[in-house]
């Protein structure tokens, strides 16, 4: 058999079923680890837009699913929840033929927060307030007023290739439970994992046209979707660019928007410092992943006492991670996605050494016994930044980590909020009561003191500044896929106790 035929093929998923293109386009997904082609998916074109999104409407207003109780909707997802149990190893496969995501990441993260995030999302929803009744106001008469929540309608999500499971869940999850279709339009780079779990929620009983996918370029799906006049709400992770061209497009039909974005986050080292702690803390902090995740530590801001130190301890610690192949269970930091994104983290390094920046270690791609063919690049750190160097602002989204150095709290405040975004932050200390302080002078969605990374499925995340618009996760997760509708209902047939009628008479 060639390699060609062995290359797995992926339709669209549209209606519960997999559904190929008329134009019959594919393209290529590549292994980041080997630069093979891993896989062949549909190109879709407007038209596989309109078939999805047509159904996805038409179901919706069916009210096969939008009907359907809490309850009834909860033991789907839980079923597809114990879907994704059973289907953990051939998922983790397609994600890490894709994304070059490790195993370790995969298998040890990513599923569980697959399952975490529906059992969390079905536990919150059945303790949702669908309606709620306000407390009597005279002045308006006799009269009972009643919020009531109801799903939006269309959803379409738009998700980027760095967690394109976990990030499609956190808006799968709440978009199906409050009764809403969704379609989602995956990162061209790794629509695999994505297609999988469309086919396990039917099998879980999901009626078909309710979760849909199609995949295809951002610039023609993705635009075709946030223009479209029965798409109600547009859920979009990726780019601060791309999050404002999003923007942009949606308010031709004033769709609802969220948007997850870029960030540089900022971590203050205090002098006080636990450094056994804070050193592989730091590290993992910016270096998980590859250092391809929004909210990842990439500005270390260091006090003045302890500067050099903390910089020969992180280089020194640094060396212990081991870059390699991602199915490796050996391997610490595995590839980054793509070629195209390896050469601009490159560029972003030679621009910080042009800028004066002083390089500690690592920038340069990874050699070694079976690197040669990936998209693999050292764990780099420099040091003498300044906060105004291209690598302090802009998002570099791989292995880099730019130390800063400050003198007093004020400065180092100042230095964390001089930036668009507001993601994450972190603050290493072993005073907990100051680093709380100081938290609150930080303008960022998450704060992590002593630690990094860690997420829960019922606490919001969601950027300030140019971060992003609106939250995921948790209760507010839930009213972002939802309508408010008011009621009011006049208690009484006495026109002269209807505080509106003497108005008028
Ligand atoms: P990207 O913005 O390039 O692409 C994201 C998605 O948008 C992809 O599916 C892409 O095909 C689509 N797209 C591109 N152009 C489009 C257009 N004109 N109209 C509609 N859709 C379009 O982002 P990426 O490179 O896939 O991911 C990396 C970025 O995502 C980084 O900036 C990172 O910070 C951000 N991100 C943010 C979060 C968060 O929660 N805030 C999480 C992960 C990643």
């Amino acid at each position: 058999m060639s390699t060609e035929t062995m290359v797995q093929q992926f339709p669209l998923f549209i209606n519960g079923k997999w559904t190929p293109v008329e134009s019959g386009e594919t393209f290529d997904i590549i292994n980041p680890a080997t630069s093979e082609v891993s896989a062949k998916v549909s190109k879709a074109s407007e038209k596989e837009v309109e078939l999805a999104v047509q159904n996805a409407r038409s179901t919706f207003e069916s009210g096969v699913w939008s009907n359907k109780t809490p309850e009834e909707r909860a033991q789907v997802l839980m079923q597809f929840s114990k879907k994704i149990i059973e289907h953990a190893q051939e998922i983790v496969y397609l994600e890490a033929i894709s994304s070059g995501g490790t195993l370790r990441k995969l298998a040890g993260a990513d599923i569980q927060q697959l399952v975490l995030c529906l059992q969390q999302t079905v536990k919150q929803a059945l303790e949702y307030k669908y309606v709620e009744t306000l407390p009597v106001v005279t002045a308006l008469g006799p009269s009972r007023n009643q919020l009531i929540r109801e799903p939006l309608g269309v959803v379409a999500a738009i998700t980027p290739w760095n967690f394109p499971l976990v990030l499609a869940m956190w808006k799968i999850a709440p978009a199906l439970m409050m009764g809403n279709s969704i379609i989602v339009k995956p990162a061209s780079n790794t629509p695999l994992g994505t297609l999988k779990l469309a086919e396990l929620a039917v099998e879980a009983g999901l009626p078909p046209g309710v979760f849909n996918v199609i995949t295809g370029p951002g610039s023609t799906v993705g635009e075709a979707l946030v223009t479209h006049k029965e798409v109600d709400k547009v859920a979009f992770t990726g780019s601060t660019e791309v999050g404002r061209s999003i923007m942009k497009q949606a308010s031709g039909t004033v769709k609802k928007v969220t948007l997850e974005l870029g960030g540089k986050a900022p971590a203050i080292v205090l002098p006080d410092a636990d450094l056994e702690v804070t050193i592989p803390g730091i590290l993992f902090g910016v270096f998980f992943h590859s250092g391809q995740v929004c909210e990842s530590g990439t500005r270390l801001l260091v006090h003045d006492s302890i500067y050099e130190e903390v910089i020969a301890k992180l280089a020194e610690m640094t060396k212990k991670i081991k870059v390699g192949n991602p199915m490796d269970l050996a391997t610490g930091m595995g590839p980054v996605v793509s070629k195209q994104q390896m050469d601009t983290i490159l560029s972003y390094i030679e621009s910080g050494i042009s800028e004066g920046a002083r390089l500690v270690c690592g920038g340069k791609r990874a050699a070694g016994p079976g690197l040669d063919q990936g998209y693999y690049i050292e764990p780099t750190i420099f040091a003498d930044v300044q906060n105004d160097m291209k690598i302090a602002q802009e998002e570099i989204f791989g292995p880099v980590l730019s130390v800063i150095r400050y003198s007093t709290e004020e400065e180092a405040i100042r230095i964390a909020n001089d930036t668009i975004y507001g993601l994450s932050a972190g603050i290493w200390s072993r005073d907990v009561v100051k680093a709380n302080k100081l938290a609150a002078k930080i303008k960022a969605g998450t704060i992590w003191i002593n630690d990094w990374h860690m997420f829960r499925m019922d606490a919001p995340f969601g950027g300030y500044k140019q971060s992003g618009v609106g939250r995921e996760l948790g209760r507010n997760a839930l009213d972002e896929y939802t309508e408010v509708k008011h009621v009011h209902t006049a208690l009484t047939n006495e026109n002269d106790q209807r505080a509106g009628l003497k108005l008028i008479f």
